[in-house]
């Protein structure tokens, strides 16, 4: 005890050498602590790993009083208890998975004040008398752990958390800190308008992983593309595989074992039990890759994680931001990897378009998706394009993308694009890439002498470009929306009304040379 309070440090800092063993702070987290010890709400940013745990841990033990943190998730809260225990901290759970002894144990240390942290669900919280007992006892402050969960335009939506707006009017006067690593502009709006009416500060920390380098590519043979990439520079090290499908989390699974990489799958719909098994191998032991759907990943804490690969884009870049954050925790040198195409472009095209949604929440996807798109699709420095989406200018270039290190090459493609675009409504507008391309080839078949296609003033006026050419051309009209889906659902594309001054002549068009995917170098081990 005399040692620690002879230290001329703040109570903060004692608290953080003498209890969690830490000698500085990361990033924001003291003035983090110190607004919130002070009484004061905080809305608090700061990327996975970044150390938003400490940012109410702390205050927690400052302020008198029990702290009651939200947390969706009950693994992670169990984790998060345990490892408390284990520093001496005060720490109880209460939820669900819970036999009644213990959670009748934990409400009555919380009635004597002999816990410091009480990790609960927001459905139990609200459901059922705890508000009340919270009532009659001193609550030093509210943590509202993953606060994104009250967006319902996201993608972990908990309609419980909508209801997390009253522990403001029950508990005047008690700190409410809302931690995410997960904020848009507008998620970061609606976490303050409903979990923080009043004026909260926000303290948002950079969201850049410099650790992790980011590759985009051209979707070809995906299976070997991955296994290549795997081989080339994962071998033997643990990796995350996300794929659309469960059963192609299986297949690819299964796949990846018969070529000699260890491989597990995960998805919703596997039994319980299997489903754990698989996540505690993937955790425990080290080299193996995990196939999943985004069914995987919340609260998963592996520090060694070198990849993230994605077989078909994620929904969003948001999603995507989240899913490669997976990677490289520990800080050592990670890979974010994704090869897509044009049928990937066409299918998240079309979700936007037959969306049932309101206006307003409808352009809100149609953002999303622009900005999904144009990360995949930019010649520049991936960095500035993914921060931008978390309101952070970064100026780049980082030298740890694929574009910084191998500069894409740009050409002029306003005449191929004409030519494709005149194509595309010569034939009806309701055909897909490989028949408008087939059509600019010259090809002889059976279907486009069928639809006389072979008549068509554009029929064979592309021979003097290879296939691979016209299909670049034609994804990358599509993802910069000078195509779009025919809305009968066939496959087809049509003209989208952006095109008409590139056919008119009066603007041009440069798109991004596609490279065949790059092998780079084996990557030297830091140790
Ligand atoms: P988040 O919840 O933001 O993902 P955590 O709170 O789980 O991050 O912290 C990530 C890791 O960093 C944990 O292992 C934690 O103990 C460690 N950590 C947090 N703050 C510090 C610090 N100031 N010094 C050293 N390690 C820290
Ligand atoms: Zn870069």
């Amino acid at each position: 005890h005399d040692a620690i309070s002879s230290k001329p440090a703040s109570s903060a800092s004692r608290v953080l050498e003498a209890v969690f063993g830490y000698s500085h702070f990361r990033g924001r987290q003291a003035e983090i602590i110190e607004h919130v010890v002070g009484g004061g709400d905080a809305l608090v940013l700061m990327p996975t790993g970044g150390g938003k745990s400490l940012c109410y841990q702390i205050p927690a033990l400052l302020r008198t009083g029990v702290a009651v943190v939200i947390s969706p998730l009950i693994a992670l809260m169990t984790d998060q208890v345990t490892a408390l225990k284990q520093q001496g901290v005060r720490a109880a759970a209460l939820n669900s998975s819970l036999p009644p002894e213990e959670r009748a144990e934990t409400e009555r240390a919380l009635h004597t004040g002999d816990i410091d942290l009480l990790y609960i669900a927001p459905e139990r919280l609200l459901n059922s008398d705890l508000m009340q007992r919270l009532a009659t006892v001193n609550v030093a402050l509210f943590a509202i752990d993953e606060a994104h969960c009250v967006s319902q335009w996201g993608h972990d939506f908990r309609p419980e958390y909508l209801q997390l707006g009253v522990i403001a009017e029950r508990f005047p006067g008690v700190p409410r800190i809302a931690l995410t690593a997960t904020a848009d502009q507008r998620t970061r709006e609606e976490i303050r308008d409903r979990l923080l009416p009043g004026d909260a500060a926000s303290f948002v920390s950079s969201f850049d992983r410099p650790n992790i380098r980011y590759e985009v590519g051209l979707k070809e043979r995906p299976r070997d593309q991955l296994l290549q990439f795997i081989r080339d520079r994962h071998a033997g090290e643990s990796g995350i595989v996300y794929c659309m499908s469960r059963r192609a989390t299986e297949q690819i699974a299964d796949w990846l074992n018969t070529r000699g990489v260890p491989a597990l799958a995960y998805h919703a719909g596997l039994e319980p039990t299997l489903r754990a098994h698989h996540q505690a191998r993937f955790i425990r032991e080290e080299g193996l890759v995990m196939v999943a759907t985004v069914a995987f990943g919340m609260g998963i804490d592996k520090p060694d994680v070198r990849f993230v690969a994605h077989l078909d884009l994620p929904k969003t870049l948001e999603a995507y931001y989240q899913e490669t954050g997976r990677a490289g925790r520990d800080g050592l040198p990670a890979e974010a990897w994704l090869v897509y195409g044009l049928q990937d472009i066409y299918r998240i095209r079309q979700m936007g378009a037959e969306s049932q949604a309101g206006e307003g929440h409808k352009r809100r996807e149609q953002q999303r998706l622009e900005a999904l798109l144009g990360f995949c699709e930019t010649s520049g420095c991936r960095r500035p394009t993914l921060l931008a989406h978390f309101g952070e200018s970064y100026a780049g270039p980082c030298g740890n993308c694929d574009n910084c290190q191998t500069p894409p090459r740009t050409w002029d493609a306003a005449d191929p694009a004409r030519r494709l675009l005149s194509c595309v409504y010569r034939t009806g507008q309701r055909f897909g890439a490989t028949h408008v391309i087939d059509v600019l080839l010259g090809q002889d078949n059976e279907r486009i002498r069928q639809r006389g296609h072979n008549r068509l003033s554009t029929f064979g006026i592309g021979t003097d470009l290879p296939r691979a050419t016209w299909q670049s051309v034609a994804r990358q009209l599509l993802a910069h929306g000078y195509l779009e889906p025919d809305p009968e659902g066939h496959g087809g594309l049509r003209l989208n009304d952006a095109c008409r001054p590139l056919l008119r002549g009066e603007r041009g068009l440069s798109l991004r040379e596609d490279l065949p995917v790059r092998r780079p170098e084996p990557r030297s081990r830091v140790a």
